[in-house]
């Protein structure tokens, strides 16, 4: 039997202005499978994603993701209740390449906030949930520090735990390593790669093709607001049958 479907895109397409973004996107990501969005700047990787959890607001198309769905082409995003806006949006957690940490807490107040605040966990309870998130990421000794203090690494690794910490069906990374410096890209992709062992299913927009080789179970190339071509890292990194494919692998190898 196939594993259960996660997230369904059909028909997606975001326009900015006059500009079509994204043109007719079509996924299907099956429960614990972990997808590499690879393309060139601007072909639309962080609109997708942002459309994932409505950051940004389709203008036609279906997404699903775990038990809920909106269909644009019924739906006016404007008309969308909060409610179910958050609802929909709780099922992803997103890390950027900008850690957006809250500088005037300490680390495990980053990580309890969300819960605290959001899901109205009471504080002792988040507080040991985010230890041990924190201990999942190697961040255990780090909890009472200012985020200030830390690498670049850990920070982007305290950022994983708190999107971890309202937890999600689905955990995206929008270039989660590129505002690193090289020493520092190697522990963030070890977490990552342990969350990949423990089943959880992701979509990494990364330029790390050694990475998206060894972790991804799929891999999407994308190019101006299009799927070129989409398949199992042997085919697309391997031997892609493209040529917008074969000549951006060229670039970034
Ligand atoms: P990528 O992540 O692949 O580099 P983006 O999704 O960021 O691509 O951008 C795709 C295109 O959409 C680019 O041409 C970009 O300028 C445009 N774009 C992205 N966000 C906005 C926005 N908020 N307003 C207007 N144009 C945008
Ligand atoms: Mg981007």
């Amino acid at each position: 039997m196939s594993k259960p479907i996660m997230i369904s895109v059909r028909g997606l397409k975001k326009s900015f202005g006059q500009q079509e973004v994204l043109k007719d996107i079509n996924l299907e990501i099956a429960r614990g499978e972990v997808v590499a969005l690879i393309g060139p700047s601007g072909s639309g990787k962080s609109t997708l994603l942002r459309c994932l959890n409505l950051l940004a607001a389709p203008n036609h198309g279906v997404i699903k993701i775990g038990s809920e769905c909106f269909d644009f082409d019924q739906t006016v995003p404007a008309k969308v209740s909060d409610r179910a806006m958050a609802q929909f949006r709780a099922q992803t957690g997103m890390v950027f390449q900008h850690f957006n940490l809250f500088p005037h807490m300490t680390v495990v107040q980053n990580v309890m906030e969300g819960p605290v605040t959001v899901l109205r966990r009471p504080r002792a309870h988040a507080r040991a949930q985010a230890m041990k998130l924190l201990a999942q990421v190697g961040l255990a000794e780090k909890a009472e520090m200012y985020p200030e203090k830390l690498s670049g690494g850990q920070k982007q690794r305290v950022a994983i735990a708190r999107a971890l910490a309202m937890d999600p069906e689905v955990m995206l990374f929008d270039e989660a390593t590129s505002a690193l410096d090289p020493e520092l890209v190697g522990e963030v992709l070890n977490v990552i790669k342990q969350l990949a062992e423990r089943g959880m299913t992701m979509i990494l927009v990364t330029h790390e093709i050694a990475f998206a080789r060894e972790v991804a179970d799929k891999v999407i190339f994308m190019r101006d607001g299009v799927v070129v071509e989409a398949g199992p890292p042997a085919q697309v990194i391997d031997a892609p049958t493209q040529a917008a494919t074969r000549a951006f692998l060229s670039r970034v190898h």
